[in-house]
């Protein structure tokens, strides 16, 4: 299994010693950080503090004494990647190959013993809460203390900071994460048992990260949260999204904030006015919306229905020009019938999302989906599944083939590689890692462009959910 080892290359920081100058570390580490963007905010915050400690970070497993594997718990797929990472680690150990294994995140928070039971040659487990006392925990493993720790923490009452980090994403784009938890009660959904009730940052704080992400050479900061629209809710005892975007968008280091993760949910005038006004957020918006049939809905918990989304939506996009939409939908929950999934299906032809992704539904077994009644066979929820994203192909394509001939500010994120003056990039329409990419190429001095370049191009062929641009003088 190819594992997401985090590698030096990627980190933007300059190491805190050069390369191989192993003489003053306290001992050489290597990350493997799975999951959602919140996960690995959380890994660059743990490798922020082993990087002060003196810790070295290495992106080879074989060079490393100790292994970090950063897990993720949400749906059935993503627990086994992580505890596949887990083994192939313990795998290692055993083979002498690294000394020790810690295992971290949400997949450690939700099972906790359930987990050392199961792999009892795990050398500690730090729940998500406990991230911020990993430099003592391998304090004790690299002291040779031979005793398996835990560390569970009760939900932080205020979101940890995550100012010390090293970033882990390309210098130019980086991940914002601006409250934790969840207050929502979806039914099929266990995040808040892993991550806790909801908890905003205070505003002045996460402009304070903001901006050393925008001194740092961050041009891309991509606000995350498990529910964006919720933020300050907590906090301030109403939704303070509006207040805080409209202090980010001041922030001149920075020049794109992109927005994911929102809720159907309070999304006002002010909200609305503030996108459409705004001089760094791009029209980009990420609203997960899970069904759109009112039954599905209503079982799921989702306290909005079709006509509700429909207003957003509608709303959004009459007062937010060239607004580009993302969301996620789920196939074959528990009680869904031909009906229910035409009803999803006819949703998404209508709205014609920009980018849509569908999961199939996943037992949660703490969760109260778990107990409805009327299964859905895999075979059929992967049925819909894979009609759900034939129909979004289409909508994708025809969107790709209509921004031909049309000029867009491309942020370059890498040379592709084997194909000499080739760049990958993005536009306002295309979030990192989970979108469409951009081909650029076509530049006089190919040797100008580099990670982080912000191009203006015109799109000059569509190629599915990709694009070919060339660089507008
Ligand atoms: S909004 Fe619903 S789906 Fe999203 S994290 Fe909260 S409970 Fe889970």
């Amino acid at each position: 299994m190819q594992l997401p080892i985090v590698s030096e290359t990627d980190s933007t920081a300059s190491p805190s010693r050069p390369q191989g100058d192993d003489s003053a570390s306290r001992g050489r580490y290597a990350v493997i950080s799975l999951g959602c963007p919140k996960n690995l905010v959380d890994t660059e915050q743990m490798l922020g503090r082993l990087d002060e400690d003196g810790y070295r970070m290495v992106d080879t497993v074989d060079s490393a004494d100790f292994v970090v594997v950063n897990t993720c718990g949400f749906i059935d797929s993503a627990r086994e990647e992580s505890l596949g990472a887990i083994d192939e680690m313990l795998a290692l150990k055993r083979e002498g190959k690294i000394r020790n294994v810690v295992v971290t995140g949400c997949l450690a928070e939700r099972q906790q013993g359930k987990l050392l039971e199961a792999r009892p040659e795990i050398d500690a487990m730090v729940g998500v809460f406990g991230r911020n006392e990993i430099v003592s925990v391998i304090d004790r493993l690299q002291s040779g203390v031979d005793e398996q720790q835990k560390i569970f923490r009760p939900a932080a009452i205020r979101p940890l900071s995550d100012a010390v980090r090293r970033p882990v994403t390309p210098r130019h784009f980086a991940y914002l994460k601006i409250s934790e938890g969840c207050d929502r009660l979806c039914t099929f959904c266990a995040i808040p048992k892993m991550r806790g009730k909801h908890y905003s940052k205070p505003i002045e704080q996460v402009v304070d990260e903001a901006k050393r992400l925008g001194d740092s050479g961050v041009r891309e900061v991509v606000i995350v949260a498990q529910d964006t629209t919720y933020y300050g809710k907590d906090l301030y005892g109403e939704p303070r999204l509006t207040e805080l975007l409209r202090e980010l968008d001041r922030i001149e280091s920075i020049d794109w904030i992109r927005l994911m993760y929102f809720y159907p949910m309070y999304i006002d005038d002010a909200l609305i006015e503030t996108l459409a006004g705004a001089t760094r957020i791009l029209p980009y918006i990420d609203m997960p919306l899970q069904h759109a049939s009112d039954t599905m809905l209503k079982r799921m918990a989702r306290k909005t229905t079709r006509a509700v989304q429909e207003e957003i939506l509608g709303r959004l996009r009459s007062q937010i020009d060239n607004l580009v939409m993302r969301t996620t939908m789920i196939t074959g929950f528990p009680g869904e019938t031909d009906e229910d999934f035409a009803e999803l299906a006819d949703f998404a032809r209508q709205q014609r999302f920009e980018h849509l992704g569908v999961f199939t539904y996943s037992v949660e077994e703490d969760t109260p989906a778990a107990k409805l009644p009327n299964r859905v066979s895999a075979r059929v929820a992967q049925r819909r599944h894979d009609e759900l994203m034939a129909i979004q192909q289409q909508i994708a394509f025809d969107w790709s083939a209509s921004r031909v001939g049309t000029a867009e500010n491309v942020i370059i994120d890498s040379p592709l590689p084997q194909q000499e003056g080739v760049w990958i990039g993005r536009s306002r329409g295309e979030a990192p890692d989970i979108d469409g990419i951009i081909y650029v190429s076509g530049f006089e001095d190919s040797a100008a462009v580099a990670p982080g370049s912000m191009i203006k191009c015109e799109i000059v062929a569509a190629d599915g959910y990709d694009l070919i641009a060339a660089p507008l003088d």
